[in-house]
């Protein structure tokens, strides 16, 4: 689909992998995302209750694309109204069924979502084709659907949440920062705060508000600037290896719930972590399994009673292999969920008691007037593969929807576009600065 590599479609859930590569792949079955795992997490629920049609065209093509000739869309139980909307946009399409997932954390993780919809699971190193499903979160799909309308991606729905005094679902231009988006939530409630990127299990924090909102970005969580979460996320990487070494007890918790543990991979989060005591005598495979981690972080949020990082580990250890170029071997093996998975699923709700949010717990309802932003600042790294090439100059006069910059000749990419009208202020390095008309 020339369309969707033309509107600069990038996995909307987070990863930002160029979806046009999805787009020209084989598959049996797409399945939507709309699992939306993280705590407190909105922004995708809203999409579907107010466009759920737009997410079943967009599965449509997608499956048209692949040659798929099964559509389901993955959505929580609890998600009511979202599967309201759903259910009417898929009445008269025989190849399209919703299946309705437990609320539990990660129950998007792609892996963890092919086996509760097929009951397959994905081996070791690799990915859903191999099991014969594209998964796409809705999001991707909406923007599939405005793209085949020749609309490409300017805006994003997130949801601001928090310590603002008005949470909210807003859709913003594409480099809005995160201060005005905070300010669209009628500003925060406190002076001093810190941000979390992304849900609050695997987002990152930030104290920068100039940062911006990228295509990959469903959700700013504002939280007082102590907040044992931020606590948590901030610490350094050799401060938690001192704590492991001195503190961790080997209880194994760890990979008793570790979801890619449970679905049959050889990754024992405790192994890694004994193995920094041992270091020299542990083997080198279960060091580089920690190449198998998707970092999910239930480990360091949920697991470990002893308040350590698996995950910042295992996260590090994999950026060191790549940075060697080296690899795990995969195991030949199928990979076959273990028996206890079915009882080892960690509740969403008490999860977000164990990360300390229950006061943060409100409907972020979307509003979806638009927001006048003076400038936007556009990374053009937001996706994996090489930066995208500026195609503008500075002091260039710019329509929203404009191409701002392509993707480099041979490499996987993703283009760019004028989320506002307006001019090229400055391009700096992988950025394009764009002050609104
Ligand atoms: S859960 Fe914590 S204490 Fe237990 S083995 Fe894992 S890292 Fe160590
Ligand atoms: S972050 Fe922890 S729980 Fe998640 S996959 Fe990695 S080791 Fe397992």
């Amino acid at each position: 689909m020339a369309r969707v590599r033309d509107a600069g479609i990038i996995g909307a859930g987070g990863a930002g992998f160029p979806s046009h590569i999805k787009t020209g792949s084989k598959a049996e079955m797409v399945i939507a995302n709309g699992a939306e795992c993280e705590p407190l997490a909105q922004a995708d629920q809203q999409l579907m209750m107010k466009h759920p049609d737009k997410i079943i065209s967009g599965l449509l093509l997608l499956m048209d694309a692949t040659g798929a000739s099964k559509g389901v869309v993955a959505v929580k139980k609890r998600y009511k109204a979202s599967i309201e909307g759903l259910s009417g946009a898929i009445l008269g399409k025989e190849n399209i069924e919703l299946f309705l997932l437990r609320d539990f954390y990660p129950a998007g993780d792609e892996f963890v979502l092919v086996h509760e919809v097929t009951g397959r699971v994905i081996s070791e190193g690799n990915l859903p084709l191999s099991e014969g499903v594209v998964v796409q979160n809705v999001g991707t799909l909406f923007n599939i659907c405005e793209a085949a309308r020749g609309i490409p991606v300017t805006h994003r729905h997130i949801s601001v949440l928090g310590e603002v005094r008005s949470p909210a679902t807003f859709r913003v231009p594409v480099g809005t920062s995160f201060g005005d988006v905070i300010a669209m939530a009628g500003g925060a409630k406190l002076n001093e705060y810190a941000m979390i990127v992304g849900g609050p299990v695997m987002g990152k924090v930030t104290f920068d508000v100039s940062r911006t909102v990228n295509k990959t970005l469903g959700m700013l969580l504002v939280l007082p600037k102590h907040h044992p979460l931020i606590a948590l996320k901030t610490r350094q990487l050799t401060r938690n290896i001192r704590l492991i070494k001195s503190a961790c007890t080997q209880c194994s918790y760890c990979t008793e719930l570790c979801p890619r543990y449970l679905l049959g991979h050889n990754l024992q989060p405790h192994k890694i972590m004994r193995s920094l005591d041992y270091g020299s005598v542990a083997s080198p495979d279960i060091i580089t399994s920690a190449a198998l981690c998707s970092g999910c972080g239930l480990c360091e949020t949920y697991a470990c009673v002893q308040g350590l990082s698996p995950r910042q580990v295992n996260m590090e250890i994999r950026a060191e292999l790549s940075r060697k170029g080296h690899r795990h071997e995969p195991s030949k093996n199928k990979a076959k969920a273990r028996q206890e998975m079915g009882h080892r699923k960690v509740p969403s709700e008490r999860l977000l008691r164990r990360l300390g949010l229950e006061a943060y717990k409100e409907v972020a309802p979307l509003r979806e007037t638009s927001y006048a932003v003076k400038q936007v600042k556009i990374d053009l790294s937001q996706h994996i593969g090489a930066p995208a090439v500026p195609v503008v100059e500075e002091g260039d006069t710019l329509r929203q929807g404009d191409l701002i910059a392509d993707i480099p000749a041979g490499q996987l990419g993703a283009k760019y576009h004028a989320s506002v009208s307006g001019r090229v202020q400055r391009i700096d390095g992988d950025e394009i600065v764009i002050e609104a008309a």
